[in-house]
């Protein structure tokens, strides 16, 4: 199992007593396979990808990435995970205004010490990918939303991860362009072998995904209309 979240239950303060974020929460990915988390806001989608992507330690539960037990890790180590396995797509793309297309994907080569002309062809190999090969060259302000969430998509596949975590990839985007960017994560996971996690609270298009699981009030379970999340 590529991703597996086994039992995770996370608190935040909240005045006097604590808030369970996750309750419980349990989800297995395999590689190649894409699991969609639909739910309202506030439910825990969000804190759920923290936990898997190392970024925040849960009170109890185990997280496992590509084999290796997150709680065994060291704070470099968990760092090292992530550059390496662990592919993360924020809701905003948070692109540097001043890189092109193709240097977005380079830096992140650059930060995993991998050498510059193997990570400028492969930068380019995956910008057409998600349909960019003749945007390389261009810098964000000089790109649709749509585009630059591709752009956002392709950087976090850049050092080949085994988990890609994806946070409301559409949630700026109309509902045809939304779409586009589904059935490319639907075909990067199976292209790529990554175990991909999508999270959104939008419930269009859930027929294009493996399984999909319901977020509410911190608990995770099958969703009625859908496969089951194993
Ligand atoms: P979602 O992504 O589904 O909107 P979140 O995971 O962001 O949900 O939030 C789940 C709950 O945890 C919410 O009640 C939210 O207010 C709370 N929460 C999220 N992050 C923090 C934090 N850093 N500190 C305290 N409470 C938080
Ligand atoms: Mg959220």
């Amino acid at each position: 199992m590529t991703l597996l979240v086994h039992d995770v239950t996370l608190t935040y303060p909240d005045g006097d007593t604590r808030l369970t974020a996750l309750d419980a929460v349990r989800l297995e990915v395999p590689a190649g396979t894409l699991a969609a988390v639909v739910g309202p806001s506030g439910s825990g989608k969000s804190s759920l990808l923290a936990v898997a992507a190392t970024l925040v330690t849960p009170d109890s539960g185990r997280v496992l990435v590509a084999g290796r037990d997150v709680s065994l890790l060291s704070a470099a180590g968990k760092a090292r995970l992530r550059r390496e396995e662990i592919g993360i797509v924020f809701q905003q793309p948070n692109l540097l205004p001043s890189l092109t297309a193709a240097e977005q994907l380079q830096v992140m080569a650059h930060l995993c010490g991998r050498p510059a002309r193997q990570a400028r062809s492969r930068a380019r190999e995956l910008l057409a990918a998600v349909g960019l090969a003749d945007k390389a060259d261009k810098r964000p302000h000089q790109l649709s939303g749509g585009q630059r969430q591709r752009v956002n998509i392709a950087r976090a596949l850049m050092n080949e991860p085994a988990v890609l975590l994806v946070d409301e990839p559409t949630s700026a985007l109309d509902h045809e362009r939304g779409a586009a960017v589904l059935d490319l994560l639907v075909t990067l996971t199976r292209e790529r072998s990554t175990a991909t996690v999508l999270v959104t609270h939008d419930h269009a298009h859930l027929e294009r995904m493996d399984r999909t699981a319901m977020m509410r009030d911190g608990r995770l379970t099958c969703a009625a209309d859908g496969p089951p999340a194993r």
